[in-house]
């Protein structure tokens, strides 16, 4: 840190996941103990979702990440970190018990609720501006091994009638279920609309409360049933191949009206990929009851995180692939909640990374003064000192 200061260089601080990156932090290391009901990990730097949840299953435990099991952990959490359990668990933020740091003037701080309160409030939701973290202790929580998860498939006839489903549903859901749904196109070149649904609690129960929705309106496929969790969150994985180009923009939304759900539909045919598609992320349940001011991250209220992702191959077909992300962003923008997911930004302004901050921004320019006024860390959604 020191060297860089001097040097003037900028550190990007990385895990590897993000096409830019060009250096880990670290090896990246997972230490789980079963100590129920304390039990938490520590992951270092470079570790990636799958290194925790292989980790933490082992014990029978497991806690929030994301959807694809090599994201970066850290980077993950810093923004917040969305994922199946978030719904019952919260963030994987929220489940931070501590952190330890690297700081621009190269000391290292632990920070938690008792040590470096302000800094560790900063921690959740507020990325890579305040340093670089070389490790996290998450809370853990008893999971699976075998839970039940999968997708219901409708066929495009029924689209309207099968968001309908899935809003009404998914507002209803008891903090153990997550559902996410999405507009897809089909391998046999139909549009779709696919709902996945995830039950972090007993078989049985699970069963239980999802034959309701799995009556409510007939699949083309239900592919719900028992899984091992290890193997559910890796199950996205390949809906993201390495080497294709990549394009979303995300919004927030607190729930999905009717003229919302007809805008989307509207346009979604006009995609020019086979293998885009329009999700909608739930969120809610244990993350809308931390107070919004209680973490950096914000957006607590939302009931969905809700994005286009344009996956292409040909580097001249950037331009209608972008084209189409951004019409169905736009369309559903005068539904959204103005508010957005720090880690689902791209290049996309100052204004947008406020966006993502709402009443917490001018906070985290105070903490960001107090821990890298020279804005060492600033090849992130950079928050201005
Ligand atoms: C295919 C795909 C699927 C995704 N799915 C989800 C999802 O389900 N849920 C969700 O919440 N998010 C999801 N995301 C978004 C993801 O959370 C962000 O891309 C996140 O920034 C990834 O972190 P990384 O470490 O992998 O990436 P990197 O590019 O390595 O890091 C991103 C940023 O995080 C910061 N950072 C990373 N490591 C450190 C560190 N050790 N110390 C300080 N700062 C650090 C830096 O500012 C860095 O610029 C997804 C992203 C992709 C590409």
């Amino acid at each position: 840190m020191r060297i860089c200061r001097s040097r003037r260089e900028w550190p990007e601080i990385t895990s590897l996941r993000h096409p830019r990156a060009r250096a880990g932090v670290g090896g990246g290391g997972i230490a789980s103990r079963r100590n129920t009901p304390r039990a938490a990990a520590r992951a270092e730097g470079g570790a990636l979702l799958a290194d925790l949840d292989a980790a933490t299953q082992a014990h029978g435990l497991a806690t929030t990440t994301g959807l694809n099991s090599d994201t970066g952990l850290i980077g993950l959490t810093l923004g917040g970190g969305i994922g199946r359990l978030g719904h019952k668990h919260g963030l994987s933020c929220d489940n931070m018990v501590s952190a330890e740091m690297v700081t621009a003037d190269g000391r290292v701080l632990n920070a938690s609720a008792h040590e470096n309160a302000d800094l560790f409030w900063g921690l959740h939701g507020g990325g890579g501006n305040f340093g670089i973290v070389t490790a996290i202790t998450y809370r853990l929580h008893p999971l699976g091994p075998t839970v039940l998860a999968g997708s219901l498939v409708y066929e495009w006839k029924r689209v309207r009638g099968a968001v309908r489903l899935y809003a009404d549903f998914s507002a209803r859901a008891p903090d153990a279920l997550n559902t996410d749904a999405a507009l897809i196109t089909m391998p046999d070149g139909n549009h779709g609309f696919s709902i996945s649904a995830f039950y972090a609690g007993p078989l049985d129960e699970a069963e239980r409360v999802l034959q309701p929705l799995r009556q409510a309106l007939p699949p083309v496929a239900d592919r719900i049933a028992p899984i091992s969790y290890v193997q559910l969150q890796k199950a996205g994985d390949a809906s993201f191949p390495r080497g294709r180009r990549f394009y979303w923009k995300a919004q927030f939304l607190r729930q999905i009206t009717e003229a919302a759900a007809d805008a989307l539909i509207d346009r979604f045919p006009f995609v020019p990929s086979p293998r885009s598609f329009f999700v909608f992320q739930q969120v809610g349940g244990a993350i809308s009851r931390v107070p919004a001011t209680a973490t950096a991250y914000a957006n607590r209220a939302a009931a969905y995180d809700s994005f286009p992702v344009s996956i292409w191959s040909d580097p001249a077909a950037d331009e209608e692939n972008i084209a189409w992300a951004r019409e169905m962003y736009a369309v559903l923008r005068p539904f959204g909640m103005g508010g957005v997911y720090v880690n689902n930004l791209g290049d996309e302004g100052h204004e947008r990374v406020r966006a993502a901050y709402g009443e917490n921004y001018d906070r985290l320019v105070m903490l960001k003064r107090k821990f890298d006024c020279d804005n060492l860390f600033r090849l992130n959604q950079n928050v201005h000192p």
